[in-house]
């Protein structure tokens, strides 16, 4: 028996018997939303592992200063926010996380859009009514689209993170992975000027390990650039008024192409024979084009026609649930870059509407890689004389197409889809 799988199918049901299975997640989702804060995914190499020169902290943070005045940051702000900083070891320890199992897409919308959720949501929902509405009327984002993603990064505000915003990020900034750092850099600015600029007070800025903050997890950047004062009391308050919260949030989706009056998309079904190369969020047609190819939704009710850019996505494999997914998919990866993310936030906002109960199963007793395992399958890959490009630990269009290359010589339906049965088919096939 294999070792590895029986750790997986644990993990999951130990995550599902625990009380706090949620809140497991939910930690989950706030590492891949430090993830997608920097727009790509968890790195996998360990910074104290680099062999390199650098200056002691405390120059660091010298140099930091006087790189800080020539942004007009003032010296009140700075000594109050950076005197006797030190490096906070959890926050490196979780930017340099690599979990050796990866929850599954359908564990996540399982856990998060259950009845529990689906109760707290219409609660909140009747609670905040009158407020929403007139946030939708503003931004054109409907109010369950805000309850899902208020729920994924907060849990409804019972968590914003306990880490001190500028002690996260300048450890990060400072021994985060190297190719971060300029990311976690511009992120401790932004910080500065958020406390500098009057806009919080440095003790607000509590929130995750990669400084997300406050209802719904901005970082510094996202704060500047798109919080907005709902309330009109002259602060963007995104720790204690909701009616900023939802209107920075609908203004950041509407700002990433949201598109008013449009789901997040619709679960699809698919001819047989269909052609899995085009099934990724690269490739978008219009709704036309992909009825001409086949492509119904899942219910068999008619889909709209709308232009580009609408893409085909199959989260979990041929055998799971796939998706047309429109711009309004995309705008919510542009809050947190993670299929698992987005797809969670659109069921659980559908199903509070007592839409997006899917038809499809979710494959059971199957997960997805982690990328030590997407990187051996790269180089079994090679070695069984396909060409899934470099090994990279990332499954990209090249390795898809090594997979479906690999799927069809074996007489399987060719999807293009990682998971740990492809892997352990890929290693008989190396051992043969
Ligand atoms: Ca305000």
């Amino acid at each position: 028996m294999n070792l590895r799988r029986v750790g997986a199918v644990t993990m999951v049901a130990t995550v599902f018997a625990a009380a706090n299975a949620v809140s497991a997640l939910a930690d989950e989702s706030r590492i891949l939303a430090g993830a997608a804060a920097a727009g790509q995914e968890v790195s996998n190499s360990d910074p104290r592992s680099t062999q390199e020169s650098r200056p002691s902290f405390a120059a660091w943070i010298a140099a930091l200063k006087a790189e800080a005045r020539t942004r007009e940051i003032g010296e009140s702000t700075l000594a109050a926010a950076l005197g006797g900083l030190r490096l906070n070891r959890r926050t490196l320890a979780l930017e340099s996380r690599q979990p050796e199992f990866v929850t599954p897409v359908g564990a996540y919308v399982a856990a998060l859009t259950g009845k529990r959720a689906l109760d707290a949501g219409r609660e909140k929902r009747r609670q905040h009514a009158a407020l929403l509405r007139r946030i939708e009327a503003a931004y054109g984002v409907p109010a369950r689209y805000l309850l899902a993603i208020w729920r994924l990064e907060s849990n409804y505000g019972a968590n914003f993170g306990t880490f001190p915003v500028v002690e996260a990020l300048a450890t990060l900034a400072y021994a985060g992975t190297p190719k971060r750092r300029p990311f976690w850099r511009r992120q401790l600015f932004g910080a500065l000027q958020i406390v500098d600029r009057g806009h919080a007070p440095l003790g607000r800025l509590v929130g995750s390990w990669a400084g997300a903050m406050g209802h719904t997890q901005f970082i510094p950047t996202t704060y500047l650039d798109h919080a907005v004062d709902f309330d009109g009391d002259g602060r963007r308050d995104l720790w204690g008024s909701l009616p900023d919260v939802f209107a920075s949030t609908a203004n950041y989706l509407r700002k990433s192409g949201w598109q008013p009056g449009l789901p997040f998309g619709w679960e699809a079904r698919l001819p047989a024979g269909f052609d899995f190369s085009q099934a990724h969020i690269g490739e978008s047609k219009t709704v036309a084009e992909w009825q001409a190819l086949g492509v119904r939704r899942a219910d068999g009710k008619p889909l709209p026609e709308i232009p580009r850019p609408v893409s085909l996505i199959v989260p979990s494999g041929w055998d799971g649930p796939v998706f047309l997914v429109t711009q309004n998919y995309r705008a919510i990866l542009r809050y947190n870059n993670a299929a698992a993310y987005a797809l969670t936030v659109g069921l659980l906002a559908e199903r509070l509407e007592g839409q997006g109960n899917l038809v499809a199963r979710w494959p059971a007793g199957v997960r997805p890689l982690s990328r030590a395992e997407k990187a051996e399958l790269q180089r079994k890959l090679m070695t069984l004389g396909f060409d899934p490009g470099p090994v990279d630990g990332k499954v990209g269009p090249d390795t898809r197409k090594a997979i479906r290359a690999f799927q069809k010589r074996a007489g399987k339906p060719a999807d293009g889809y990682a998971n740990h049965n492809l892997l352990e088919a890929v290693r008989k096939a190396v051992s043969r």
